[in-house]
């Protein structure tokens, strides 16, 4: 049972408001990650307290001393979810109860406080009501919604901490890689995760370690980097910040199997669930990546996409390696299947189908 909590949030807004006409403009042509909400919502943690102060307030900057246990031994998790303006004019999200249990399990697995799944909710609902009119309505236009937690203890001894912040930020974003099919470097060098290591876990520190990758991937001319196991560097993992799926010619959607080493994504668990109602069929299982490029030659494989909350689903043309490429149809146009699921996952995020699988989460 998730631990239950009756704290509840104090409400300070605050003084220096976003005139509304500026914060119109910043709306109206998000770019990723680059513009924030007037508010952030903060809980504090300390050992034999628990969890206490917790508060919707002005976001501004943290004042941490340099000792801070986070700076030194990235003891951090955080979460990446939307809140998406609705047909019958409210705000939802997705599926949060889940984002709920996997930012516990994050904590867990990185020996941190764990949040209760009811607070986090009631932390995000907070921040998303009382910022309600920065939530944009543009087609592919949402609410990121940034929960993340790290280790506030002033100690340099390696220990887990015993104080820890839980914060919730948001930002207003558009479509994350704009239309048409991103392209995929392979990287046989770098590995992202290993069994035993901290790759289901949405830590910081996974990302940190992949941004080598991602750096190599450009100068191949690529927008993303796919990671393979890293035992063998032959089964298909994941990229850096999305899962991945193939579409093979016997209308089969293939992933890789949550091993340990995969991130569990909400939005990949939403896909293969969408995809077998829709009546393809649906296999997790390990990747060759040698199969693959021979089965993308020959036609078995058709089409390939990265899922994630931030992208929802991008279309791959090609993936690309030292020693070839592979190609997805034209190499340039989405894959059928790719936009159906895409639009059928969006129509539900959005209220402009039916929530029968109650995903949707409505907060104003
Ligand atoms: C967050 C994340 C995903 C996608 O998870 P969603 O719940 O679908 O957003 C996939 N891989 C990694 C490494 C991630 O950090």
């Amino acid at each position: 049972m998730a631990p239950v909590t009756d704290l509840s949030f104090a409400i300070e807004p605050t003084t220096n408001p976003t005139p509304a006409d500026h914060r119109a403009d910043l709306i109206a042509k998000p770019v990723f990650g680059r513009v924030f909400t007037d508010h952030m919502a903060i809980v504090k943690y300390k050992e034999g307290k628990g969890w206490h102060d917790a508060k919707v307030t002005a976001r501004k900057p943290l004042t941490l001393d340099p000792a801070t246990a986070v700076l030194h031994y990235a003891q951090e998790i955080f979460e990446g979810m939307k809140a998406y303006c609705t047909e019958n004019g409210g705000v939802a999200s997705f599926r949060p109860e889940a984002n709920a249990r996997r930012f516990r399990a994050s904590a867990e697995r990185m020996a941190m406080a764990e949040v209760p799944e009811d607070l986090f909710i009631k932390a995000v609902d907070s921040l998303v009501a009382i910022d309600r009119d920065w939530v944009p309505s543009g087609e592919g236009q949402s609410l990121y919604i940034r929960p993340f937690m790290i280790a506030s203890e002033v100690f340099l001894g390696v220990k887990p901490s015993s104080e820890y912040l839980f914060i919730v930020i948001a930002s207003p974003v558009g479509a994350y890689f704009g239309s048409g099919c991103v392209s995929v470097w392979v990287s046989d060098d770098y590995s992202r995760a290993a069994p035993g290591g901290t790759g289901a876990a949405k830590c910081g520190g996974n990302y940190a370690a992949s941004l080598v990758a991602q750096r190599e991937s450009k100068h191949h001319g690529c927008d993303q980097v796919l990671f393979l196991d890293s035992r063998e560097q032959r089964f298909i993992e994941e990229m850096g910040g999305m899962n991945v799926m193939f579409l093979r010619d016997d209308n089969t959607l293939v992933t890789p199997p949550l091993t340990g080493t995969i991130l569990p994504g909400i939005t990949r668990d939403a896909i293969l669930q969408l995809a077998k109602e829709r009546g393809l069929r649906v296999e997790e299982t390990p990747i060759d990546i040698n199969e693959l490029f021979e089965g993308a030659a020959n036609g078995r494989y058709r089409e390939a996409f990265a899922c994630g909350t931030a992208a929802v689903i991008s279309p791959i043309g090609s993936l690309k390696r030292a020693e070839g490429e592979a190609v997805f149809g034209d190499g340039k146009t989405p894959g059928e299947v790719t936009l159906m699921l895409k639009k059928t996952l969006t129509d539900i995020q959005t209220g402009r189908s039916n929530d029968e699988h109650g995903w949707v989460h409505r907060i104003v």
